[in-house]
């Protein structure tokens, strides 16, 4: 095919002509899709190895989650919080129960969910430790991303998200990650909570040290500080376990959940937490016009009881080991560094060969989409339908990229 016969490089014109440029997407249009393929205006398919930075753990338009929506679509899709609707109780007690927590607060993005956890570690600072008034800190950790708020982006340690967005929130302090002294040595007697990601995503699927997490939660427990798992992208399967947390048996005061938790369908976000944190929370002081609205709610449910099955956190261990054989075998061959925990993988490529946006494009070029997270690291994240034929063909595509 001619190029000018192609609708692709007029769409993707059109959408850098009408919008901010706060992406730099690779120029793909994508129309369609279904389990882990994608189908672009021409008629291309492409394997999706990032599902939507694990929005969409369980594929594209999983028959399920759609059926769900469909039936809810069809019913009622919004009340506000100001009245209860028909779905709201039951996806509340089926998380919780997923979480083994008592109660949920139910949000829209995840940003929302970790300006939840930020304001509810507060509260309970003050109401329940005992801090004075306005002196509440939250430790934090380099390289951490959390969202775009200007809160969260206030304790951001990546200069392009924080930079010119300042004045900056105050009460936030960054250690090193995975550095239990430097973090331990950070908490004071106003110190109300430590908020981590398990695993550091968009930092490149960065795993702390075995023990770090165990350490995390003994030293909170000790120091009477609220532990708070940002379980957004590391969370619902992606790893292996429902929580990456669950690798080392440790659970945290707080959940924060999102992306997979609205199915690929629609934002949904929630805080999981006992009622000794959460129960801080009385009418008026937080809430959210669209957190817990019916359509959520219904196709949440599902998600929970895809979770629930333990059937695609058994997928997910099982592929990954498939996926870290297949990439292990590439270092010394293109790749110089590999991180691999469940379906997710943070791969480090010779920057002497390539940058991490080359890769990214040669690979679109072979039927591949995956993400570069800062110079020369990519993220692989397939929707955890993927097939080992699918996976094996993602490798072979990675190696003949490394190597042309
Ligand atoms: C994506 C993400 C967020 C923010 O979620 P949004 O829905 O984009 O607001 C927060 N924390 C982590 C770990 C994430 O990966």
């Amino acid at each position: 095919m001619i190029d000018d016969m192609l609708r692709t490089p007029g769409a993707v014109r059109d959408a850098e002509r009408w919008t901010a440029h706060n992406y730099h997407p690779l120029p793909v249009v994508i129309s369609s899709a279904e389990g882990a393929w994608l189908t672009d205006v021409d008629g291309k398919r492409y394997l999706d190895c990032l599902a939507g930075y694990s929005a969409l753990n369980f594929g594209h338009r999983h028959p399920q989650l759609v059926a769900a929506a469909h039936a809810q679509l069809d019913r009622l899709t919004l009340t506000s919080r100001a009245f209860i609707h028909d779905q709201f109780a039951g996806f509340c007690r089926e998380l919780a129960e997923l979480c083994g927590k008592d109660l949920v607060l139910p949000m829209n993005t995840g940003a929302e969910a970790v300006e939840t956890g930020i304001k509810v570690a507060r509260k309970w600072g003050y109401q329940v430790k005992g801090v004075p008034a306005g002196q509440a800190n939250i430790v934090v950790a380099e390289g951490n991303f959390h969202g775009r708020t200007t809160t969260i982006v206030s304790f951001s340690t990546d200069e392009d998200a924080r930079a010119d967005f300042g004045p900056y929130t105050p009460g936030f302090t960054v250690v090193p990650y995975g550095d239990l002294d430097a973090l331990a040595a950070a908490i004071d007697e106003n110190t109300v909570a430590v908020l981590l990601e398990p695993i550091q995503g968009e930092q490149g699927v960065v795993i702390p040290p075995e023990g770090y997490l165990p350490g995390v939660r003994q030293v909170c427990t000790e120091r009477n500080v609220l532990f708070i798992a940002d379980e957004i992208q590391s969370g619902l399967g992606r790893t292996g376990r429902t929580f990456a947390c669950d690798h080392e048996s440790v659970v945290p005061d707080m959940y924060l959940l999102g992306k997979a938790l609205g199915g690929g369908i629609v934002p949904v976000s929630a805080v999981a937490a006992n009622t000794d944190v959460l129960g801080v929370l009385q009418p008026g002081q937080h809430g959210s016009t669209f957190g817990g609205n019916p359509l959520a709610c219904a196709v949440a449910t599902e998600v929970v009881r895809l979770l629930a099955t333990g059937e695609f956190q058994r997928r997910s261990a099982e592929l990954g080991e498939r996926l870290r054989a297949g990439l292990e075998g590439l270092l010394g061959k293109g790749l110089v560094g590999v991180r691999v925990r469940g379906l997710w993988a943070g791969l480090d490529i010779d920057p002497a060969l390539m940058s991490g946006r080359e890769a990214c494009e040669r690979l679109m070029a072979r039927g591949i989409l995956a993400k570069d997270t800062h110079g020369s690291t990519i993220r692989l994240a397939p929707p955890l339908v993927i097939t080992e034929a699918e996976i094996d063909r993602a490798l072979t595509t990675l190696a003949e990229v490394l190597t042309a």
